[in-house]
């Protein structure tokens, strides 16, 4: 069978129909005849059938994500989490080895030690900068890398040409995470990656009302994962589909408007710094980021995610994040509000403090995903925050 069973046009608005697609919660399908049902029972025809084996708001968003990365395809889950697990579980096998960063995403980290080696699947880690570290791990053989750029919380990047190229020359499949800066601002797959993720519930569903997660790549690689995705479950409901799709009409405006609020806070936390009430201010688009040529190359803009640190280690981080008024303490990003997290407490909690500082995160360092509020307000909030925690 040539067609897939991912991925369908969006229809085109018609002068006088509805301006939004339908949402179609059908679970069942009924059909002319049994050998329609025979050839789509055994994904031999692409339709509607029975939801979990796809679906039309879910194929509408795997269009519009597969097209977004210039890729062949795309498979939406429901989960990020689900999305990452079920790309690697469709496409490794006993005694396969797996290589991935210390740094990453501590869900991604947490499933690829606990639950891959039970299947005979041989893990490595490696520091997400160490070109020497990878090397080694990808001379000893490996079928799957997974990358995270920018590398959370540090925002230092991974240079995603020249990675990719390696595991390449070893025949080692990528896998990018690529949640923290999804297209325009990164297109993983036309740096040389095999698979993109994302955790949809971030920018793409970008309101804090979504739980998703996509994974995209050529043809290849996506049909046995979407036949993966049939067998195991973790398909992506309709509603959630409907709601990405919706909020797709506004994904650019939201990043665009996002980024220019990050670069002005990045610079007025870079000010702070200059004028000592900051230890440092991180920013992939700020001149003194270490990466930032990287950034020029890589990126379109530096991102919506700053760092920074304050003087006062652990306890005085802690006391500006709970000072902040107007960013949200909140475990999660790419919303249109802004949210704070203080990566030694939550998203870094399992490394001892020693772990923490090799990985390049001081104690006093906290996380801002910037929403829609502006630089001026946040800028303010945090400004507000340092001065009554002085
Ligand atoms: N990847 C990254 C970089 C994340 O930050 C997250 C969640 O925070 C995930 C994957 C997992 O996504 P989800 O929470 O949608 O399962």
């Amino acid at each position: 069978m040539d067609e897939p069973l991912y991925g369908t046009p969006i229809p085109h608005h018609t002068p006088t129909g509805p301006l939004s697609p339908p949402l179609a919660r059908a679970t069942t399908s009924a059909q002319p005849d049994a050998e329609t049902l025979r050839l789509l029972g055994a994904g031999q025809r692409s339709g509607e059938f029975y939801q979990r084996l796809g679906h039309t708001n879910g194929r509408m968003f795997e269009s519009l994500a597969a097209a977004r990365e210039g890729a062949d395809g795309a498979v939406a889950f429901s989960s990020g989490m689900a999305a990452i697990s079920g790309a690697m579980l469709a496409l490794v096998r006993r005694g396969d080895r797996v290589l991935i960063p210390h740094e990453v995403y501590g869900g991604t980290a947490a499933f690829v030690t606990q639950d891959l080696p039970r299947f005979g699947i041989e893990v490595e880690r490696f520091h997400s900068l160490d070109d020497a570290g990878l090397e080694a791990g990808l001379a000893r053989g490996a079928r799957l890398v997974v990358l995270e750029t920018p590398v959370n919380p540090t925002l230092r990047l991974v240079d995603l040409a020249v990675t990719t190229a390696r595991c390449r020359a070893h025949g080692a499949i990528t896998l990018v995470d690529g949640t923290f800066a999804p297209p325009p601002i990164q297109r993983p797959l036309q740096l040389g990656a095999d698979l993109v993720v994302h955790s949809a519930t971030k920018f793409y569903g970008g309101h804090s009302d979504v739980l998703a997660g996509v994974v995209a790549g050529r043809h290849e690689l996506m049909r046995p994962i979407e036949a993966f995705r049939r067998r195991t479950g973790g398909v992506l409901a309709p509603d959630p589909a409907w709601l990405l799709c919706r909020s797709w009409a506004t994904l650019d405006l939201r990043l665009a408007a996002q980024q220019a609020a990050s670069l002005e806070l990045a610079v007025g936390l870079q000010r702070l710094c200059d004028e000592g009430e900051l230890a440092a201010a991180i920013y992939p688009g700020l001149p003194q980021h270490p990466d930032r040529a990287l950034a020029q190359r890589q990126m379109q803009g530096g991102g919506t995610l700053v760092s920074f640190e304050v003087h006062g280690g652990h306890d005085r981080a802690r006391r500006v994040f709970d000072a902040l008024q107007v960013v949200a303490r909140a475990a999660s990003l790419g919303s249109v509000e802004s949210l704070a997290s203080l990566p030694a407490y939550t998203t870094h909690a399992s490394l001892s403090a020693a772990e923490r500082h090799a990985a390049g995160i001081p104690d006093g360092l906290l996380r801002i995903s910037v929403g829609l509020e502006g630089a001026a307000v946040l800028l303010a909030d945090i400004a507000s925050a340092l001065r009554r925690t002085r």
